[in-house]
């Protein structure tokens, strides 16, 4: 990760706050209202140009909530921008749509929940850091008043097995996050399916800052993530990113076998010393021997696995940050990179 230049500063970008809904009709009056207070100091304090907008995605509601978001853009016409999704995508989808459809209409996009547990006022701080000339700012959670204990043991042990695992993860951050232009052109070169955007935005390496701040209970409607699904996701967040699950039954094999190894020697000393009945001895040994041979049979089927499972998801295998100096090709643009 890069540090910026300390004298680096940048003119306001033109800003989208991208919020993704699923029946959220009982938040999003009062989001409206705070997002629009927000945009507007943001635009008056010369942190935000004049057209930043804020662009609700609704993620195949049930309830009023589209009906909201049209209403939202007829009275804010500018200010509210709307995209619907044809049917339920999730969470990380939604989120998605709405970075790749502000992607090339602004300077910089910052998302948040659409019950403002991310709290709007951090935006500031986030776009002081963008000024500054980080092209990442994670809005990061200060204390977890809000959830119970349940829900920090197991967050703490998430982060924990992810980090274990060898997944670059960012601390108690959820998807409140800046990304600028930059950013969000790289990540829309990611295209797997399994999204886990916590997950992949660390990868995009370039200049990544922190903001902190505090994450008040949902105040309307309830939480979207029940515990099957948290699970669901947290599962996503390990597989997407780390094939050493698959790498440890090798691992079991391996020590399968050398506990086989000790086991004959045992065995063969009670075979011979005469204290086995007829039979004990070839069937231990089988179900050492067996186990361990399939677990590895099992660990190099996964090690295929494992690589096929990388090249399917077609990830950059670069990213280009800048250049310098004569180009050898001065005819190719950026925009031939293709990173793979
Ligand atoms: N969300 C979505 N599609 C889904 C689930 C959730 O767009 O399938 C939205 C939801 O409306 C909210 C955000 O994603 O704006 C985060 O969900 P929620 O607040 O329920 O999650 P929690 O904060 O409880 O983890
Ligand atoms: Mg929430």
């Amino acid at each position: 990760m890069q540090t910026p230049p300390p004298d680096f500063s940048r003119p306001a970008p033109l800003l989208a706050l991208v919020v993704p809904c699923l029946d959220e009709a009982e938040a999003l009056p009062e989001t409206q209202r705070v997002l629009m207070h927000t945009l507007d100091s943001l635009v008056s304090a010369g942190l935000a140009r004049e057209g930043s907008f804020v662009l609700y995605v609704d993620d195949g509601s049930s309830d009023s909530t589209w009906r909201l978001i049209e209403e939202f853009a007829g009275l804010r016409p500018g200010r509210v921008r709307g995209l619907r999704l044809a049917a339920n995508a999730g969470h990380q989808h939604a989120l998605m749509a709405g970075l790749d459809e502000v992607a090339c209409v602004c300077d910089a996009a910052v998302s948040l929940d659409a019950d403002l547990q991310d709290s709007p006022e951090a935006i500031a701080d986030m776009l002081r850091l963008y000024a500054k000339g980080y092209e990442i700012v994670y809005g990061v959670r200060r204390r977890r008043k809000s959830d119970n204990v349940f829900k920090v043991l197991t967050a703490k042990a998430f982060y924990r097995l992810r980090r274990s695992l060898g997944v670059s993860t960012v601390c108690d951050h959820a998807d409140f996050r800046l990304l600028s232009a930059k950013a969000l052109k790289a990540l829309g070169r990611f295209e797997e399916t399994n999204l886990f955007l916590r997950g992949i935005v660390p990868m995009l390496g370039m200049t990544q800052g922190r903001v902190y701040y505090d994450r008040p209970p949902r105040r309307y409607g309830k939480s979207k993530y029940p515990l099957a699904r948290m699970l669901n996701f947290a599962a996503d967040g390990i597989t997407s990113f780390s094939v050493r699950p698959a790498r440890m039954i090798l691992g079991c094999g391996l020590a399968f076998m050398a506990i086989a190894a000790v086991i004959l020697v045992y065995v063969l000393i009670r075979y011979f010393t005469d204290h086995t009945i007829a039979g004990w001895t070839s069937i231990i040994l089988s179900i050492w021997f067996c186990t361990g041979v399939l677990l590895l049979a099992l660990g190099v089927v996964g090690e295929y696995l494992a690589k096929v499972y990388m090249e399917v998801k077609r990830r950059p295998r670069w990213q280009p940050d800048s250049r310098t100096g004569t180009a050898v090709a001065p005819e190719r643009d950026e925009n031939a990179d293709s990173g793979r």
